[in-house]
């Protein structure tokens, strides 16, 4: 195990350790990943004892450089060094209020320390006192965990889950991470305590809720979450999007599982968060616009009501209100734009029109409507793709042409002021969205010269003279 512990400060804290005679140990996730042979960022140093003044002795060995935060209230310390974030805390125990996901805090051993921990991959420790130093504590078989790729609690799991509710989705989100099955009585305990997530934050439900998103498919924490009845209740949104109906026997397709197929064909193309939620949200409204006709089922305008929706899911969901939630939003309103596109014969005009909506987010848009293809016959999805790589080459022919991707208007609201000697007013916002409307129609060139000419026309019409000077 001593050649797993590489990082410099290990050897600093062993002579601490062997010079104060204070057992220390690296715990949790440094250990659980040492053995997944995952890259950690964090180390967790538990001692027996006070993990403050511990860290305060560390130091001092390491100088000036060193930046030392002290949290009194939580008994823990936290040093920064070059590129290292370490943590110091004493062995705990804990107990729980009914209310809180606050426990009362004891001084503990390191038994009480670990079985407090949320599951047994991260109730590992490595000893780093001298004469034991590199000794793996596995009091609860994590190391067996991770060979079967189990998620368990060590202790009881209803009463871990209920203890610290926030730990069912940690538990969904590393069986998503790590492609783990969680243990049969874990699941069985998670739906029994799914209530209880209502007294966690939803700032830290969207962390984790996050962490499945950022994962490689995360459909496997969408299932787990749907299965176990927490997603009703963290996100009823998308719970609203399972199920079949069938009316003279044409069914329409399951939106919730064709959904997280699209999520998983998205992580192929892109690591962004919000496209990724864009993948998540592009078929959202389509339980409000679900219709049957004798066409069979149609969702008509779920995009416009879709994109209507977003702002109201991101203050839910506590998220940004800003460009990223834009983003999003203009993502579902031009999901099928593409699909119109792809047809045999497309005017240039209605590939300008998607160029300026998209913007610069044409390629993404681009990227979800491949991940949005799920059809079960590898034919359709093949000649589907087909299409959209014409779409891409229209596209770009059009772009290098008229270069309408990044838009700015050719005539200022200045010049037409200027050049009818104008007050500022309505018909100048009229001109310059008639110049605009001309360019994208096709009816001239996205060129100086011609908006100029142009709007000398549109200017005549509403009757304004030009100005000479
Ligand atoms: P990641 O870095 O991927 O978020 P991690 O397990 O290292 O994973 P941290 O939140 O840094 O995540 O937690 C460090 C350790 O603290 C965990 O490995 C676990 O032992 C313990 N832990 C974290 N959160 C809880 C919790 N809610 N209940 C019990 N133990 C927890």
């Amino acid at each position: 195990m001593e050649d797993k512990l590489k990082h410099p400060v290990f050897k600093i804290i062993a002579k601490v350790a062997g010079k104060k005679n204070v057992q220390a140990f690296v715990v949790g996730g440094f250990v659980r990943d040492i053995f997944l042979k995952r890259d950690s960022k964090d180390i967790d140093v538990v001692v027996i004892g006070s993990g403050i003044e511990f860290a305060q002795n560390i130091c001092k060995i390491l100088g000036k450089e060193a930046k030392l935060s002290v949290y009194k209230n939580f008994g823990t310390a936290m040093i920064k060094y070059s590129n290292w974030e370490i943590e110091f805390v004493g062995a705990r125990k804990e107990s729980y209020r009914k209310d809180s996901r606050k426990p009362i805090v004891e001084n503990g051993t390191l038994e009480d320390d670990l079985k407090r921990r949320d599951l047994n991959i991260n109730a590992m420790a490595i000893s780093l006192h001298p004469d034991t130093y590199g000794k793996l504590i596995d009091s609860f078989n994590g190391l067996g965990d991770i060979d079967n790729r189990i998620i368990r609690t060590p202790l009881e799991p209803e009463i871990t889950f209920s203890d610290d509710p926030l730990r069912m989705m940690r538990a969904i989100r590393f069986a998503t991470q790590l492609n783990f099955t969680i243990d049969s009585k874990t699941l069985t305990a998670i739906s029994k305590q799914k209530e209880r997530i209502k007294i966690v934050s939803k700032e830290r439900v969207v962390d984790e809720l996050h962490k499945i998103i950022l994962s490689e498919k995360p459909s496997i924490g969408f299932k787990l979450l749907d299965e176990t009845g927490l997603l009703k209740i963290i996100f009823p949104e998308i719970s609203r999007l399972k199920g079949v109906e069938t009316i003279k026997g044409k069914s329409h397709k399951d939106n919730f599982l064709h959904t997280i197929k699209v999520l998983d064909n998205i992580c192929g193309k892109t690591k962004d968060l919000w496209l990724r939620w864009a993948a998540l949200l592009h078929d959202i409204a389509k339980p409000d616009t679900k219709r049957f006709s004798d066409d069979g089922w149609t969702f008509h305008g779920h995009e416009f009501i879709g994109a209507k929706k977003i702002p109201g899911i991101f203050r839910a969901m506590k998220l940004p209100l800003n460009n990223k939630m834009k983003f999003v939003q203009k993502m579902v309103l031009l999901h099928l734009r593409p699909i119109v596109l792809s047809q045999d014969v497309v005017t240039d005009s209605a590939v300008r029109r998607l160029l300026f909506e998209a913007g610069d987010d044409v390629e993404d848009l681009m990227n979800l409507c491949e991940a949005d293809i799920t059809s079960k016959n590898d034919m359709k999805i093949k000649k589907y793709l087909s299409n959209f790589k014409l779409v891409r080459q229209k596209l770009k022919e059009v772009e290098e042409k008229d270069n309408i991707r990044n838009f700015q208007p050719p005539i200022t609201g200045e010049l037409i002021i200027e050049t009818f000697d104008l007050k500022p007013s309505k018909i100048i916002g009229d001109i310059k969205a008639e110049i605009k409307e001309a360019i994208l129609d096709g009816r001239i060139k996205n060129d100086f010269e011609e908006a100029y000419q142009f709007m000398l026309k549109e200017g005549e019409k509403k009757g304004l003279e030009p100005q000479h000077s």
